[in-house]
């Protein structure tokens, strides 16, 4: 059995291991300290904790940081590296620089259970949950990690079906003790799982990002099965009783599929259907997946649906494809070296 990793652990799951130690409380603190702020390499650079229980803590633990399998450099600058997460598994994060910028997507599983159409991911089916030690490493052990600026979780996997490890790397984020981002920094995207959703919107300040990707129930089934245990609508009324006027941002992202869902009624019944939530629309290109029979919508198309959410009030951008010469399409790397491994295997 391998070494329990520290970096991952909220301040209270410290003052557990501080305690087993019989380290003073505010070890615990120390720790963290090592851990989120001056980025320790290991237990033995704590140097303000005795070396007797430097060693005493190697026996059982370890600071944890993994560094990524393999990178894809995009010529836009976009690099998508890909972390090994378990026997066979991988998952991916994209480095996307953009000016004064530099995001970091994450994923929070390995796989996906929502099965959304369009999704590489949700073809791999479930694999695995991503812990918090997993999730926050794609953060911590990338080279431009002391450059980010913005984390979305937008990767592989639905972040809320995570919700324990999820709440666990926000609080690391956010809070004094680790990262303290600014929650303005973080942003969150789900399908909309109502119980975590909940949770989410109460504890939490990060914005939230919805995936949206059609106005009409039956056609958003049809490109989202999770639409049958978690209605569109019964996000949307959820969401109608936050404020994100101020601090907080909501966002829709909606994919544009040539003929499907990028008419003007589309954009209309969709104006409609998000009426006084002050939010934004992203509109993003369909990268191909193998064995789907959609297409991505075109730019002339997406501008006018663009133009005719902001005509109603609603603000609307075309988000601008990064990587797509990387297999930017999430999922795809995982997906193309899981089936190298196993050829590599089979032969
Ligand atoms: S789009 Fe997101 S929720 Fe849907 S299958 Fe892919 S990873 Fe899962």
């Amino acid at each position: 059995m391998g070494k329990k990793q520290l970096r991952g652990m909220t301040l209270d799951e410290l003052k557990a291991v501080a305690a087993e130690a019989a380290l003073p409380g505010y070890a615990a603190g120390q720790i963290a300290d090592w851990l989120y702020k001056k980025r320790a390499d290991g237990i033995q650079s704590m140097a303000n904790l005795p070396a007797a229980k430097r060693n005493l803590l190697e026996e059982t633990y370890e600071t944890g940081a993994t560094p990524p399998v393999n990178a894809m450099q995009s010529a836009d600058g976009t690099i998508k590296y890909l972390f090994k997460a378990g026997e066979n598994r991988f998952v991916e994060s994209v480095y996307i620089p953009s000016g004064d910028r530099a995001t970091l997507c994450v994923s929070s599983q390995a796989g996906c259970k929502m099965g959304c159409l369009f999704c590489m991911t949700g073809k791999q089916g479930f694999a695995a949950n991503l812990t918090a030690a997993e999730i926050l490493n794609q953060i911590h052990s990338i080279p431009e990690a002391a450059k980010l600026t913005n984390i979305v979780f937008m990767g592989m996997g639905e972040p809320l079906d995570n919700a324990s490890e999820l709440f666990k790397v926000l609080d690391i984020l956010t809070a004094p003790y680790g990262y303290a981002w600014s929650p303005k920094r973080i942003t969150v995207s789900t399908i909309g799982l109502p119980k975590s959703l909940k949770r989410f919107l109460d504890e939490s300040n990060c914005h939230l990002a919805v995936s949206l990707h059609s106005p009409y129930p039956a056609e958003r089934l049809s490109l989202m099965p999770a639409e049958k245990a978690f209605p569109m609508a019964d996000t949307i009324e959820l969401i109608r009783q936050y404020d994100f006027s101020h601090q907080r941002r909501v966002s829709f992202e909606y994919i544009m599929f040539k003929g499907l869902n990028d008419s003007r009624k589309h954009a209309e019944d969709l104006a409609r259907l998000l009426c006084r939530i002050p939010c934004r629309v992203n509109l993003i290109r369909f990268h191909a997946v193998p064995g789907v029979p959609l297409e991505s919508a075109d730019t002339a198309q997406m501008e006018a649906f663009r133009d005719t959410l902001n005509a109603k009030g609603i603000l609307c951008t075309v988000r601008s494809s990064r990587g797509e010469d990387i297999l930017a399409a999430c999922g795809m790397l995982s997906t193309a070296k899981k089936d190298y491994i196993c050829a590599d295997e089979i032969s």
